[in-house]
């Protein structure tokens, strides 16, 4: 089968490999037909995710049709359309019996598929413990509307449940890049009374005005005084910071209103200061990634209703056999890229 494979540090191609068996009981194997490409797969290639292992298929977004289900698998069965979920759980440690399921114990506990276990940027994935890693896609909800439930969208629905979001606050949401919108459409759900979107592409700003037209939008040079003039008790009362490059952490406890919770959900590519003599008295509460991506079920409810619609975001659709030309695209922000969606078989 095909499948687009980390080959060395900066390189990626398209190989052909076995179709992958069941290895254990709680496996199944998985016919994926839609994927994406994440900012996370760049970050692999360019060698910032020094964990993930050189000639693993890639890609952990995807969404497909169950073949094989191995003998323990009780939540799925063949012909089933699921999601496929990013991270890989066990359901029985103390975090995943906490709902932490980011740092579940297993060792391809957390992020492993197209990272540390072959992923799903091919014809076919296995996907370990079945159970927790697959969800039913209703019959109403198509592969589109499912394509990013099991990473971008978890991330975006998991950072909203965190931060503590009431229907008078006033929200800033710093980058509208695809994880920045999902968590958007999630602080949408809540109802505050005011959203701030701070982005700097004019790009992005045109797809939030076109989209989302109640959603205030900000450049980030003049995002503190917008801030400041936007909010009433000197700044925003929830920070999340989705965007993850130089300055934004400051950005986001700088715009934060006193005893505000700030909810980091940006991957870092340096260590960020954290000047505690500068905030002190600030009283925040800051909160950090990844996604505990265990909401799948209760996203997918929220689709089928009509409430979470993340279609608009996918602006490009390419075949497998031309993904080369979809990274291109995808990796060079060309053509007003926001998602790709990858069609299999
Ligand atoms: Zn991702
Ligand atoms: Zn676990």
């Amino acid at each position: 089968m095909l499948a687009y494979t980390y080959i060395e540090h900066g390189r990626f191609g398209l190989l052909d490999k076995p179709t992958p068996d069941l290895r254990d009981s709680r496996d199944a194997i998985v016919r994926v037909t839609l994927g994406s490409i994440c900012t996370s797969d760049l970050h692999i290639k360019h060698g910032s995710v020094p964990r993930a292992v050189p000639g693993i298929t890639v890609g952990h977004e995807m969404v497909g049709v169950v073949e094989q289900v191995g003998s323990s698998v009780i939540s799925v069965k063949p012909g089933d359309r699921v999601t496929v979920n990013v991270e890989t759980f066990c359901g029985e440690c103390f975090f995943c019996q906490h709902g932490y399921v980011n740092n579940c114990t297993d060792v391809n506990g957390g992020w492993a598929l197209g990272c540390r276990i072959d992923g799903g940027q091919a014809e076919y994935v296995r996907v370990p413990y079945a159970d927790q890693g697959l969800n039913r896609i209703p019959d109403s909800v198509s592969d589109e509307q499912a394509l990013f439930v099991g990473d971008v969208l978890a991330t975006g629905f998991w950072a909203t449940r965190i931060s503590e979001i009431s229907e008078d606050d006033t929200v800033l949401i710093i980058g509208a890049g695809p994880t920045g919108i999902c968590t958007l459409l999630c602080v949408m759900l809540k109802k505050p009374k005011r959203i701030i979107v701070c982005e700097k592409s004019s790009e992005r700003i045109r797809f939030i005005r076109e989209h989302y037209p109640d959603v205030l939008v900000t450049i980030p040079e003049n995002c503190r005084d917008f801030v400041l003039r936007n909010s009433e008790h000197g700044g925003a009362d929830v920070v999340l910071e989705v965007a993850g490059v130089e300055d934004t952490f400051r950005m986001a406890w700088e715009c934060a209103r006193p005893n505000a919770v700030v909810t980091v959900v940006a991957l870092y590519d340096k260590p960020q200061l954290l000047p505690l003599p500068d905030m002190y008295g600030k009283n925040l509460t800051i909160k950090t990634g990844g996604v505990d991506g265990c909401d799948c079920a209760e996203i997918l409810r929220l689709i089928e209703e009509g409430k979470i619609d993340t279609t608009p975001l996918i602006t490009h659709r390419f075949p497998l056999g031309k993904i080369e030309e979809a990274y291109h695209i995808f990796e060079n922000r060309l053509e007003g890229v926001i998602k790709i969606a990858i069609e299999g078989k």
